[in-house]
């Protein structure tokens, strides 16, 4: 059996790994695809002390850094479900039931999509999910956000501030966000807002989006708006399906921790996107993945104490 199972391989998954094995605990990795979340993102620039690196670049240093200690790295696996005990049990899809006296759940996130033509195709080349990642890189173009609620707000005010123009697209016949937030946005002289909004297409010419056409929904009449980016701003989605009814989930789906990351289970630690922690980004997964790695490892010595 494993001392400490981490399930995720994105950089929280990486970071707990490093942390656990520097203990010299025998510890395993099993992800449905490493390097997770980081796979699909091109330009990186908030990565701390690294200037500018790509998705892919960032996941092989990671990859080889993990390899660099004694971990058995499972890479194409899916956990189906957590059997909780003194002793741990991961079920994994195929049949395989791996034990372990910790285990670590990193199992990340995804972002919603809108699911209209055009987003798949121009994801990353004008349609973008992560304002603090990519904002910066519309300075002075115009954008629209897709989505009213907490996030799309915070997100169009963060915008507002870096972009020429923000349009913010709510499909519903109001904004659901914080009133504070609200009367902040509407306090902005270069953010038009347009409820009952349907985004309906992505548009774009020559490799980058050029606009989006939405229908409004008051009278059915569809509108083209010219742009350069689109913010797609309507959830986070945990992966954590298979995590209900045994470890304490918010009303989000994302596992409960504390400080520590303990979650409401002895022995099971939880880092990254597929918690309640604030801020989804890397250094913050990876800060995330070596707490919950500490908190393993005094786990176990706690656990084997005489
Ligand atoms: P993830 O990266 O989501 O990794 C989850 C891991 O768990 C993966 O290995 C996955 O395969 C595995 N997994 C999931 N379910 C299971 C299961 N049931 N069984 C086994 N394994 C499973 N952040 C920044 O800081 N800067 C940026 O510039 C930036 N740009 C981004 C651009 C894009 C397009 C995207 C999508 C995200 C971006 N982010 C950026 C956010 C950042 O990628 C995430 O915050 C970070 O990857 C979270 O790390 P994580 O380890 O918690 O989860």
């Amino acid at each position: 059996p494993f001392d400490v199972l981490i399930v995720g391989g994105g950089p929280a998954g990486a970071a707990a790994a490093i942390y656990a094995a520097r203990k010299g605990v025998r510890t395993g990795v099993l992800a449905e695809r490493f390097g997770g979340q980081v796979m699909d993102t091109m330009a990186i620039e908030n990565f701390i002390s690294v200037q500018e690196t790509e998705g892919p670049k960032l996941v092989a240093a990671l990859e080889a850094h993990v390899k660099q200690y004694d971990v058995e790295v499972m890479d194409g696996f899916r956990a189906e479900a957590l059997v909780p005990g003194e002793m741990n049990e991961i079920q994994v899809a195929g049949g395989a039931h791996l034990k372990a006296k910790s285990v670590i759940i990193a199992t990340g996130a995804r972002w919603r999509e809108m699911n209209v033509p055009g987003e798949r195709e121009y994801r990353g080349k004008g349609v973008a999910y992560c304002p603090h990642c990519d904002g910066p890189l519309f300075k002075g173009k115009r954008v629209a956000v897709i989505g009213g609620g907490n996030s799309g707000v915070e997100a169009a005010i963060d915008l507002a501030g870096i972009v020429a123009h923000v349009t913010l697209l709510e499909f519903g016949e109001q904004l659901r966000a914080d009133a504070v937030l609200q009367a902040k946005l509407k306090s902005l002289p270069n953010v038009t807002i347009h409820t009952m909004a349907q985004t309906t297409e992505v548009t774009g010419a020559d490799g980058k989006v050029n606009g989006l056409t939405y229908t409004d929904r008051n009278n059915g009449e569809s509108h083209h708006v010219e742009l350069e980016g689109v913010f797609v701003q309507i959830g986070l989605l945990p992966n954590t399906d298979w995590l209900k009814g045994t470890v304490e989930l918010s009303r989000f789906g994302e596992i409960e921790i504390n400080p520590r990351c303990e979650t409401s289970v002895a022995g099971v630690f939880a880092a990254g996107d597929a918690t309640t922690v604030p801020y989804k980004q890397i250094i913050i997964a990876m800060g995330e993945g070596s707490k919950a790695a500490l908190s393993a490892f005094d786990h176990l010595i706690r656990a084997s104490a005489p």
